[in-house]
């Protein structure tokens, strides 16, 4: 919707609030020249209980005449015209209720944020100019009444304009536009201008929100722009769920705007919370009870560092968790390779076992096969290891056998795949090598073995190995995996039975 539909709907509105006949007749007259005291006051007093309540108001503190005022005529001309016609407004301000009366409106509240804005309206004024305290009352005062003409005519959308708000993320005027298509400031400008308000109660009205907007050369009235919109920042400060915020916008646009000194605004702010309070009483509606400025700000601080305790302490749980977490999954990372090695290897030497040297033979026979690649296989295997443990025990059986492992590895390259077959057999598959070439890694192999003085508990130990092998070559013959097992074991019998501790070539002659 645009801004001019939603200002024909509220103009049509039947909830659109009316100013008593008295104000409506007051605002009019007093514009025009030459009306007197005496048709203003016989205006005023034909309302009794308006009557009343500007008497009240004419003989309290807020105007603080040394003697009684007993009828209006008197106190039309000892308060002035302008002073009777922001007392008849702000009156009638106060009695202004939507015509159905059946909206959820919470007037109580809009009236004391209202109030709230007048009292410091003037309060910031009379540190500047105390000529007309009674006019900048009443624009302060009057500054939202957009806010109340947008609730009562769109009562859902504004529902939700002051939820957002008082999220605190996005000023209210953003909202209004957002939500409802058009903002308190324009709605209410252009109702009080129906009204027939006069341009210095309308122009603040306007640019209350967004003073740097005002172009005019009216130094008087920009300034009394300045202190609406400053008026409404202390509002926020006392209203706001973020009253730290607006007290420091208070802090820095009061000096760049008015030139105002701590000591200036320490005394507004302090002075703010018990006139709102006398004020409300003179005007017949009660408050409860408003902490004063400094308190708000103690007990915000107190919320911050709260706040800001248990962001720390969160944070530090956090960083512990992840710190655990971190460990563990390091853990949980090494376990896994552990895991892994150990469905994958021997437990007692640390190669490969022997199902694993299954599958890689299998997967190396196809891979050979496919790519016509040769490939060699060495069977290895202790001699009479049978009594080297029953003549020295198992342990030391078991010694020689890893420190086997080590010693065939060490001889191997890198490529060149070693796995325990079973008890004190071993596997070796050579990659690549022919039949002849894999002989002389095996004879080189065995070799070593027979060379080494293996030492347990200080003594000497030696043992020996017999070595079968058996070569692949894809291009002569087709083999497969257990093909190959077979040869190498024969050929491996056939060390054996040379009397140990030699090579065999299976289908070659034996060296
Ligand atoms: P050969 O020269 O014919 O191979 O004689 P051998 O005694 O080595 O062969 P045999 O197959 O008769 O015996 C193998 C022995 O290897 C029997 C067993 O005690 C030993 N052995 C097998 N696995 C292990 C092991 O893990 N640790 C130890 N200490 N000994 C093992
Ligand atoms: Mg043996
Ligand atoms: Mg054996």
């Amino acid at each position: 919707m645009t801004k001019d539909e939603v200002l024909t709907i509220v103009l049509k509105s039947a909830s659109l609030p009316t100013l008593p006949t008295v104000a409506c007749k007051l605002i009019s007259i007093s514009s025009q020249e030459g009306i007197g005291m005496k048709e203003i006051a016989s205006l005023v007093s034909k309302d009794a209980a308006l009557s009343a309540k500007v008497l009240k108001i004419a003989n309290s503190a807020f105007y603080n005449f040394p003697i009684k005022i007993s009828t209006i005529h008197q106190a039309a001309s000892r308060i002035g015209l302008n002073a009777i016609r922001s007392l008849v407004l702000s009156i009638s301000f106060f009695s202004m209720k939507a015509k159905n009366n059946k909206d959820g409106f919470n007037y109580e509240k809009f009236w004391e944020q209202s109030l709230s804005g007048a009292v410091a309206a003037k309060l910031i004024m009379a540190e500047i100019d105390k000529s007309n305290l009674d006019e900048i009352f009443v624009v302060g005062l009057l500054q939202n009444i957009g806010e109340l003409i947008l609730a009562l005519s769109f009562s859902d959308q504004y529902e939700q304009v002051l939820l957002e708000t008082s999220k605190g993320e996005k000023d209210v005027v953003v909202l209004e536009d957002q939500i409802v298509g058009a903002d308190h400031t324009f709605i209410g400008y252009e109702v009080a201008k129906y009204w027939g308000f006069p341009t210095q109660l309308l122009t603040p009205i306007q640019y209350h929100h967004c003073p740097e907007d005002y172009k005019g050369n009216d130094n008087k009235l920009k300034r009394t722009i300045n202190v609406v919109y400053l008026s409404g920042i202390i509002t926020n400060i006392l209203y706001s769920n973020k009253p730290q915020k607006y007290h420091q916008i208070f802090l820095n646009e009061s000096k760049s705007m008015l030139g105002f000194d701590d000591k200036i605004i320490g005394k507004i702010l302090d002075l703010v919370v018990s006139e709102i309070a006398h004020t409300a009483d003179l005007f017949g509606f009660y408050i409860k009870n408003q902490k004063p400025v400094e308190e708000i700000l103690q007990e915000a601080n107190e919320a911050l560092l709260n706040i800001n305790l248990t962001y720390d302490h969160v944070n530090r749980e956090l960083i512990d968790a992840t710190v655990q977490l971190q460990q563990l999954t390091k853990e949980l990372e090494e376990n896994n390779k552990r895991l892994e090695k150990l469905t994958l290897l021997d437990s007692l030497t640390e190669v490969y076992n022997h199902g694993c040297f299954q599958s890689i033979l299998e997967n190396q026979v196809s891979i050979a096969a496919r790519k016509n690649l040769i490939l060699s296989l060495l069977m290895v295997d202790v001699d009479y290891f049978k009594s080297f443990n029953d003549n020295y025990g198992h342990q030391a059986g078991d010694f020689i056998l890893k420190e086997l492992c080590k010693l065939m590895k060490k001889s191997l390259r890198d490529y060149d795949m070693l796995f325990r077959y079973g008890g004190e057999e071993f596997a070796i598959i050579l990659p690549e090598i022919t039949g002849q070439e894999a002989q002389i890694v095996a004879e080189k192999l065995r070799e070593s073995i027979a060379m080494h003085t293996f030492i347990i508990n200080n003594k000497k130990y030696n043992v020996t190995v017999s070595i079968g092998l058996a070569e692949i070559e894809p291009a002569v013959c087709a083999f497969t995996k257990n093909d190959l097992i077979n040869f190498a074991d024969k050929a491996l019998f056939e060390s054996k039975d040379k009397g140990r501790n030699k090579v065999t070539l299976y289908g070659k002659k034996n060296i």
